[in-house]
């Protein structure tokens, strides 16, 4: 944890849920009353505005999972950070590796997203992280850096953006890296955001995502600069989200 910031524990439920469970579980997150973290829940586009209610009066966050570069125009199928901020968003998932995975977003696309989300005045959580092959190859902390200085635009500190940091073989398959591991791209994260946003740079959140559960979650965000940690699988079962959150 970076003294002085509040942790960030963001809930990612994807592709998952019905309305109706997308509903009960926004309910269940709101009633968990969390003292010493903020939550976030990004479910699917559908459901932004019904969760906005299920959300009414608690004080945890909306946020989706992605937007388009464009504010309004010809894009079949696509989401604008306007019309997100509409549906009540606060902040808005970037540059996930399934999306760099499954649309072939580049950090140039993530940038351009980015700067859509700070234009809005929405906080944008960018999601960095190396393949296993680049870990193994021993390249993890240059892939990161890369990332982030292709992904993060002017002002993303301004704005208390968030990054995320998700070894994308750790994202789903119940594997993390040692302690070790993670505090060190954690505070390599931090140089780099230190080095290229001044003082802004060394308050700003940086979340570990990737196979988080209760049982790993006090361990893990106890690490210096895990600010707090972007959860997929166990997002969906609103017991385990608060567990995570209440091992802050
Ligand atoms: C994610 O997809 O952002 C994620 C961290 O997933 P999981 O917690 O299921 O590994």
């Amino acid at each position: 944890m970076t003294p002085g910031v509040r942790p960030l524990i963001a809930g990612n439920w994807k592709m998952h849920g019905s309305l109706s469970e997308a509903r009960a579980l926004a309910g269940a997150v709101a009633e968990g009353k969390v003292q010493g973290a903020e939550l976030l829940v990004c479910p699917p586009f559908p459901y932004l505005l019904p969760v906005q209610g299920a959300l009414a009066g608690s004080t945890v966050a909306l946020g989706a999972q992605d937007c388009h570069a464009a504010a309004k125009g010809a894009h079949t199928g696509d989401i604008s950070a306007p019309m997100l901020k509409d549906c009540g968003a606060g902040f808005v998932i970037l540059g996930h590796s399934e999306r760099r995975a499954d649309h072939g977003e580049d950090d140039a696309a993530v940038r351009a997203k980015a700067e859509a989300v700070l234009a809005e005045g929405l906080v944008p959580v960018v999601c960095v992280g190396e393949s296993e092959a680049q870990r193994l190859s021993g390249e993890a902390e240059a892939v990161v850096a890369g990332q982030l200085a292709g992904s993060l635009p002017e002002g993303f500190a301004q704005a208390h953006g968030v990054v995320a940091y998700e070894p994308v073989w750790a994202i789903g398959t119940g594997r993390t890296p040692t302690e070790d591991d993670i505090a060190a791209m954690h505070a390599r994260i931090r140089a780099e955001l230190a080095a290229r946003f001044g003082a802004a740079g060394g308050t700003l959140r940086i979340l570990y995502g990737g196979s988080v559960k209760p049982g790993n979650a006090k361990a893990i965000l106890a690490l210096p600069h895990v600010d707090g940690a972007l959860v997929g699988g166990a997002s969906l079962v609103a017991a385990d989200f608060l567990a995570i959150a209440s091992a802050v």
